[in-house]
C-alpha cells in the first residue's frame, strides 16, 4: 500500500476488481462505450476511491460536471428533500416551483444583465445546443450557422454538425445538417496569421471571418452564429480578449443572433460565472449544463426574449426537461455559489495550478504552452517547441502514469495533445498540489 495525503493506493490501478468490471462492459455494451478508468464505488469532493478501495484525485470532475465537488452536501440534500416530494409530473403539464425558481436565479446572472431574459430547461447539453439554434432559426427567420473550427457543441444531429473534430465524433456520421458554415477560430498558439512579437490573433485572423460572408453564405441568411468562450473540448484554447467584443460587433452588423455555449466555461469554471463576463458583451443566446445541477442531467438555453419568444407554445420542450431531481439540485447548486465563495476558491486555485504549470514549462522542453482562464487551464504538449508537432504520445503516456499514480486526468484538442484540468473548484489547495505533484512527474518522465 502507498499512501500519501489523499490518495491511498492499494492495487494496481486499475485494480483486479475494476478491469473485471471493464471485462463486462466489454462485453455487455458496443464499443462505443469505452472505458478504461478505475470503476467508482463512491465520490466526495475532489476524491473519488474505487471498488478495489483505492482512494484517487480527480481532476476530471466528471467532464467539468462536479465545479462544486462530488456530493455537493447542498445538492445532497435538495436531493434527499425532493425525493421526499415527487421525482416527475412534466413541468408543462404539472408544473412546480423549483424550474421558475431557477429561470429567475439564472435570468439574473446572464453576462451583460438587462430585464429582458428568460430561461428554458432540457437535458444534455447538446440537446440545449439544438435548441438554441431552433430558436435562432425562428427569431431570425434565417437558416444558416455559423460555427468555428476546433468547436465542440455535442453529438446529436445538429450538434455534431457544429462540432468540428472529425475523429471520434464525425466519421462516417453523415450526412450531417445543412446551412452549417465553418470558420478558422483565433487560436494563436497555431495560427498562421496571429501577430507580433507575442503572436496573438487579430484583426487579420478575424478578416477570415468576414471573408465567411463574402465567400460562403450571405449574411441575410444567416441566423447566428455559435461560439465557446474557451474551447473546451478543442484544447481550452482561450481567444484573446478583444475577439468576443468584434464578433459581437461583427453579428450585430449584420442582424445575425451570437450564441454564446457556456456548458463547459460556465458554472465558475474560468473564475467568473459566465466565461463571456471577462469580455464584457451581451450575447443573445446562452446555452449551460455540465455543472449546472451537480451530475443531475439538466440543460437549458437563457437569452433576450425578443428571439427566445421565437418558437412558439409547446414548439420546443420535451418529457423530461427541467425534471424536478435536477431542478432541486440546480436550485442548491447556486446556493453554494451564493454562499460558499466558490467562484473566490476557483480564482486561488487558478492561480495556484497555473505557477505550478509555468514551473513545469520550464523545466520540460515538451510544453508548448500553458494557457486558460482562470482555473480553466491546460497545458498543450509538442515534440520540439520550435515546429510545434503535437506529441500525443508524451500526453496518453502522462496521463496514463498519472492514473496509475492516482490521479484521473483528461486529454483534448484537436491533436488530443493537450491536458487539461477540470478539477472541483471546491478543491483544497493540498489536494490540488498533492494532484499536481503526481501530474507534473508523469510529464517529466517523458
Ligand atoms: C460537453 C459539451 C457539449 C455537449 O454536452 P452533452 O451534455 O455532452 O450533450 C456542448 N457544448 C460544449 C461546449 C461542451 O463542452
Amino acid at each position: 500500500m502507498q499512501k500519501t495525503k489523499h490518495i491511498e493506493i492499494r492495487t494496481a490501478i486499475p485494480g483486479p476488481k475494476s478491469v473485471e468490471v471493464h471485462r463486462r462492459v466489454h462485453a455487455a455494451t458496443p464499443r462505443a462505450v469505452s472505458v478504461s478508468l478505475p470503476v467508482v464505488d463512491r465520490a466526495e469532493g475532489a476524491l473519488v476511491t474505487d471498488i478495489d478501495g483505492n482512494t484517487l484525485i480527480d481532476l476530471t470532475g466528471g467532464v467539468g460536471v462536479q465545479n462544486v465537488g462530488h456530493r455537493n452536501p447542498r445538492v445532497v440534500a435538495a436531493l434527499e428533500e425532493q425525493v421526499r416530494r415527487f421525482l416527475h409530473t412534466d413541468f408543462t403539464n404539472i408544473p412546480y416551483e423549483s424550474y421558475v425558481q431557477l429561470a429567475e436565479r439564472l435570468n439574473k446572472t446572464f453576462p451583460g444583465g438587462g430585464d429582458d431574459i428568460c430561461s428554458i430547461f432540457f437535458n444534455s447539453g447538446a440537446e440545449a445546443v439544438e435548441n438554441a439554434i431552433k430558436i435562432a432559426r425562428a427569431a431570425t427567420g434565417r437558416k444558416g450557422i455559423i460555427s468555428f473550427e476546433g468547436a465542440f457543441h455535442g453529438r446529436t444531429l445538429m450538434a455534431m454538425t457544429l462540432t468540428s473534430k472529425v475523429h471520434p465524433y464525425k466519421a462516417r456520421m453523415g450526412p450531417y445538417a445543412p446551412e452549417v458554415y465553418r470558420v478558422p477560430f483565433p487560436y494563436s498558439y497555431r495560427c498562421d496569421m496571429a501577430e507580433g512579437p507575442d503572436h496573438v490573433c487579430g484583426p487579420r485572423c478575424y478578416s477570415r471571418i468576414e471573408r465567411a460572408l463574402l465567400t460562403q453564405v450571405a449574411a441575410e441568411d444567416v441566423a447566428a452564429v455559435i461560439v465557446e468562450p474557451v474551447q473546451g473540448e478543442g484544447g481550452f484554447v482561450v481567444p484573446p480578449p478583444d475577439f468576443l467584443p468584434w464578433l459581437r460587433a461583427f453579428t450585430e452588423k449584420h442582424g445575425i443572433l451570437l450564441i454564446v455555449d457556456e456548458v463547459q466555461t460556465g458554472f465558475g469554471r474560468t473564475g467568473k460565472f459566465w466565461a463571456t463576463e471577462h469580455s464584457g458583451i451581451r450575447p443573445d443566446l446562452l446555452t449551460m449544463a455540465k455543472s449546472i445541477a451537480n451530475g443531475v442531467p439538466l440543460s437549458g438555453v437563457m437569452g433576450r426574449r425578443e428571439y427566445m419568444d421565437g418558437p412558439g407554445p409547446s414548439q420546443i420542450g420535451g418529457t423530461y426537461v427541467g425534471n424536478p431531481l435536477a431542478a432541486a439540485a440546480a436550485n442548491a447548486v447556486l446556493d453554494a455559489f451564493d454562499q460558499d465563495g466558490v467562484l473566490a476558491m476557483g480564482v486561488r486555485q487558478g492561480e495556484q495550478i497555473r505557477a505550478r504549470l509555468e514551473e513545469l514549462k520550464a523545466q520540460s522542453p515538451y510544453v508548448g504552452e500553458v494557457r486558460g482562464l482562470g482555473p480553466m487551464l491546460a497545458v498543450e504538449l509538442v515534440k520540439d517547441r520550435n515546429s510545434k508537432e503535437p506529441h500525443p504520445e508524451l500526453t496518453g503516456r502522462a496521463v496514463q502514469r498519472a492514473m496509475e499514480r492516482g490521479v484521473l486526468v483528461l486529454t483534448a484538442g484537436i491533436y488530443g495533445n493537450v491536458i487539461r484540468f477540470l478539477q472541483p473548484l471546491t478543491a483544497p489547495a493540498d489536494v490540488i498540489d498533492e494532484a499536481l505533484d503526481v501530474v507534473v512527474s508523469s510529464v517529466l518522465e517523458g
